[in-house]
């Protein structure tokens, strides 16, 4: 397939006058303190003055965020070969092999290394206790903290990471825009509220900033992941690929005023029932793996179950389940139900499927170099080659810590053979731009347009139809959005996922066909000789 040409508004978000911005240094700089930017941080040569830059405290990510675990073969009894072969299932015909045995090899090494820098994984006579979850063959996923396990694997991270005296963290400071000379990247134009803009110049760069959840209205997603990466990544020249595939959760806490807390996928691997408004439990009708079936078929069915029923949500049912267990596997989901009237070693819990993980992203090779040169990528923000059309559950922490330490070690290494005299270049594009001005807008208001938009036309379910109406939508909104001149990290990333949203739908409408987490009801078959990854150029 051709690559989709998308064209952003602007190389860079602000403009800028290089004379009057602070400038900083850096050997390597990170953009995202995730599980992947930390694991990347920690890979660093300790002689590297390594910044780690994230836009809101550390704990905060969608990494500590994670609950049902980390996938890996640690049971005698099981194969890497059955992890590989559940990987390459669930991705629908575009996982790339060799990356997939190359991250599922290294899953038991990278789990034990967490346990090296603290992590207390559950465990069942002394050994890690193992649970399954949808589309895994055997039980192979070590949690934390009962439904917590980001959490855990965070705290002893973050310990680590701020005991090195090579790494500086910088919180609460948004990236904007990486900073491009002779097509390389050497850094990042950055703002914090107490510094404001600052411009830091670093041999290396490493992109992990996570995923692009709050593109649509029901999300698993905190607040941040608002697809800034993507964005500026691709402002600057980098290559996307496969940026249509949006993972849906199928189960996520329907509850009016609630936000969208995800009851994860364990809870149906320790035998939860999913059962529509009459009780009636359909998963058996849809598919012969029944609840524990991969992710996008679970959507999929509950998506036409509400249909059938007319109802807006299904529910999971753990009545039958001991309630000694129910409290001790799954204590987070309990108090969350609890503070809304629902005991759910006795009541049902309202669900329906919700955007919760970006399969997209951009470019990387097997070290995680990204198409530009400079810039390496790891985590959630990067389309490696791991989850084809359909991310099997529990496998992105684990690409976050895989990827993450190539991507470190890569840019490391690189990072050593540069000189440390260093001159400011010229920057690739003219950055005074000037931007005309505008009416002041409300950028909550657009953001929510946006997301109910992308829900409703881009989501589970998409046709030429809907993708062309939402692309007109967008256009028409774009026009004044992204000419704005914003000063406020809401409004930058509102720009974000303006360009994030038109590449999305420029994805969707280039594959003519359904495939794994991309369904179209225009092309509802999978098509072999399609089986190709969609590629997404900026015409820079
Ligand atoms: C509710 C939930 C449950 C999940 N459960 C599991 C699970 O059980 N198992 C599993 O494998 N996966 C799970 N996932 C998915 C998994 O958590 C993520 O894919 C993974 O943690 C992503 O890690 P990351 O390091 O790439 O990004 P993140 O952990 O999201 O970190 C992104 C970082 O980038 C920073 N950032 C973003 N934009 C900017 C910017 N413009 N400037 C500066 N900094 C920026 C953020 O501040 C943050 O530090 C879950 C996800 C969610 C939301």
């Amino acid at each position: 397939m051709n690559p989709q040409i998308v064209q952003p508004r602007a190389r860079y978000l602000i403009p800028f006058d290089p004379k009057r911005v602070p400038h900083m240094f850096a050997d390597v700089l990170i953009l995202g303190g995730g599980i992947a930017g930390l694991r990347a941080a920690l890979s660093i040569d300790p002689k590297l003055r390594t910044v780690v830059v994230t836009k809101d405290e550390l704990v905060l990510s969608n990494s500590s965020w994670a609950q049902g675990g980390i996938a890996g073969v640690l049971d005698p009894l099981d194969d890497v070969a059955n992890h590989v072969s559940d990987t390459m299932s669930a991705g629908k015909g575009l996982c790339e092999r060799e990356v997939v045995e190359a991250v599922v090899k290294e899953a038991p090494q990278r789990i034990r290394e967490l346990i090296e820098l603290g992590t207390k994984f559950d465990t069942e006579d002394g050994e890690i206790a193992l649970t399954q979850e949808g589309g895994h063959s055997h039980r192979r996923i070590a949690h934390a903290l009962g439904d917590a396990t980001g959490k855990e694997i965070m705290r002893a991270m973050i310990e680590t990471v701020r005991a090195r005296e090579n790494i500086e963290i910088w919180e609460n400071t948004f990236s904007i825009d990486l900073l491009t000379h002779d097509q390389a990247c050497r850094g990042a134009l950055v703002w914090s509220n107490s510094h404001g803009k600052t411009f830091v110049w670093a041999k290396q760069t490493i992109l992990c900033t996570g995923g692009a959840g709050q593109l649509y209205r029901e999300t698993t997603n905190p607040d941040i992941a608002t697809a800034d990466g993507h964005a500026i990544a691709f402002r600057a020249g980098a290559e996307l690929r496969d940026m249509e595939f949006m993972q849906f959760h199928p189960t996520v806490l329907y509850i009016a005023g609630s936000s969208r807390h995800l009851i994860t996928e364990a809870v149906r691997g320790e035998g939860a029932h999913l059962v529509d408004v009459t009780g009636y439990r359909f998963m058996p009708d849809y598919h012969e793996m029944g609840e524990l079936a991969p992710r996008d078929e679970v959507s999929l069915a509950i998506t036409a179950q509400m249909e059938k029923t007319k109802h807006s949500c299904v529910y999971l049912d753990l009545t039958h389940l001991p309630a000694d267990l129910v409290n001790e596997r799954f204590p987070h989901i309990k108090k969350v139900c609890e503070k809304f009237g629902i005991d759910i070693t006795s009541e049902r819990i309202p669900v329906r499927p919700g955007a919760h993980y970006m399969i997209g992203g951009v470019t990387v090779d097997l070290q995680g170099q990204t198409t530009l040169d400079g810039l390496w990528a790891a985590g959630e923000v990067t389309s490696t080659g791991l989850h084809g059309a359909n991310r099997l559950a529990s496998n992105s922490l684990l690409e976050g810590l895989v990827y993450g330490l190539r991507a470190g070690e890569g840019a490391s290494r690189r990072a050593l053979e540069i000189p440390d005299s260093f001159t400011v270049p010229p920057l690739d594009s003219p950055a005074q731009v000037t931007y005309p001005e505008e009416e002041e807008l409300n950028i909550e208001d657009m953001r929510n347009s946006l997301s109910s938009l992308m829900w409703r036309q881009v989501g589970i379910l998409r046709s030429e139809q809907t993708l062309h109406a939402a692309r007109q939508q967008i256009e028409f909104w774009d026009r004044y959005v992204s000419r704005q001149e914003f000063n406020t990290v809401a409004g930058w990333e509102l720009q974000n996922m303006f360009l994030v949203a038109r590449v999305v739908i420029a994805a969707a409408l280039a594959r003519h066909e359904s495939r794994g987490v991309h369904t179209r009801s225009d092309y509802p078959e999978t098509i072999e000789a399609l089986a190709e990854h969609i590629l997404i150029h900026s015409a820079v």
